[in-house]
């Protein structure tokens, strides 16, 4: 008896710094996760990216404003990045759904705030990151409240280095990283959670000698500048899966009433090792040379670039993510060895969407000089030119 007192006393004299802290418990309005953790990617800006979705569950008893999320280098509490209300009424989907946006989070509401925080050349990469979140609570005495949660690791493992999946110049980086919408926030409830395959995705089209898209008939694939392009193994792998039988849909608009196993149209999954895997999309029918099972070479021609599944204008959609299935996997950043850029479009997607729509030159800023660029990932709206 005495000895079994003796060692709690020994046990609580130890020095508190030899045990981790535990915090004390504390009733917080909101709970806050990281859906994956993110992975830093050099853009070609310059800079590095880190792309990620915060998801926000009200469990308190009244309606919340967000007021502000910043985003803290978890070990020194340094600010990275910071959103106003207005910022999080932009970035923060109800129930994770794109198209229902606001910073109001009602009793029992779920939502999910698609994140990009840029860190300038010159600053570390964080190895953990955790939100400081200021909300108002609706009651009749409005409260504001400030909790810090939603703390998740920052991934060290380097992006994988692909090389050119095209060959050629005016080739046009649209709806790429990071703060475009339409892959960066395809977030999906898939099998009982969710998945985001496309996060760092690229619709690859391709401008003429005079900045279109498109000339001639808008409803035939042929008069895209893109249509029938070689598309070039990336990596030495193995083909994991591909199809190559669906019929080119008329561009002009999104196919209606298309199965989700036939998004991608023809299409090819390649295991590069690491990992990662690489999907091509919207290849042309019959163009596709290879099967599941057959191992590549970096630079060997698989398939052309087409317009089939959900297309609505000829061109190569090609993501990197962390699975075999397009769909159900998680997005990972990537870079290509070598590219050039030659321009951007400043104007944004609006001005891409209608030089697709109508046929009319992009509005493009020439980069003089081009910029010659080694393992980063082209960023939105980025021309460029690809070499063997
Ligand atoms: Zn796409």
């Amino acid at each position: 008896m005495r000895l079994l007192l003796l060692i709690l006393l020994v046990a609580a004299a130890l020095p508190a710094a030899a045990q981790t802290p535990v915090p004390d418990p504390v009733m917080t309005p909101l709970v806050a996760d990281v859906l994956f953790p993110p992975r830093a990617v050099p853009g070609s800006d310059g800079r590095r990216h880190l792309v990620y979705e915060l998801g926000l569950a009200n469990a308190s008893p009244a309606a919340t404003t967000l007021q502000k999320i910043e985003v803290l280098e978890a070990d020194t509490a340094k600010t990275l990045f910071s959103l106003d209300r207005d910022d999080v009424a932009r970035r923060l989907s109800i129930g994770g759904r794109r198209g229902a946006e606001s910073a109001d989070l009602g009793t029992g509401q779920f939502g999910v705030i698609f994140l990009h925080v840029p860190l300038d050349a010159a600053a570390p990469t964080p190895s953990a990151l955790v939100h400081r979140i200021t909300l108002r609570l609706a009651l009749p005495d409005p409260v504001e409240i400030t909790e810090t949660a939603g703390k998740t690791d920052v991934s060290g493992v380097p992006p994988p280095v692909l090389g050119p999946p095209l060959i050629g110049k005016g080739f046009v980086a649209a709806d790429g990283c990071c703060d475009t919408i339409r892959h960066v926030r395809a977030l999906l409830p898939l099998n009982g959670r969710f998945a985001l395959a496309q996060r760092f995705a690229i619709d690859w089209e391709q401008v003429d000698g005079d900045n279109r898209l498109v000339k001639g008939s808008l409803a035939d694939p042929k008069s895209y500048t893109i249509y029938g392009q070689p598309v070039l193994a990336v990596a030495d792998g193995t083909v994991v899966s591909a199809r190559n039988d669906l019929p080119e849909q008329v561009p002009g608009a999104l196919p209606a009433n298309l199965p989700i196993a036939e998004a991608d149209g023809n299409f090819i999954v390649l295991d590069i090792g690491g990992g990662a895997y690489v999907l091509y999309a919207h290849l042309q029918p019959g163009s596709v040379v290879v099967g599941a099972g057959a191992q590549v070479k970096r630079g060997d021609i698989l398939g052309k670039v087409g317009n089939t599944g959900n297309s609505q204008a000829p061109h190569l959609h090609l993501h990197v993510m962390d699975g075999p299935s397009p769909l159900l996997a998680n997005g990972i950043p990537y870079v290509f060895d070598a590219f050039t850029v030659t321009a951007v479009d400043s104007a944004g997607t609006p001005d891409f969407d209608k030089a697709e729509a109508t046929g009319t030159p992009l509005t493009l800023t020439p980069l003089t000089p081009p910029q010659h660029l080694h393992k980063v990932l082209p960023l939105d709206l980025s021309v460029v030119e690809f070499s063997r």
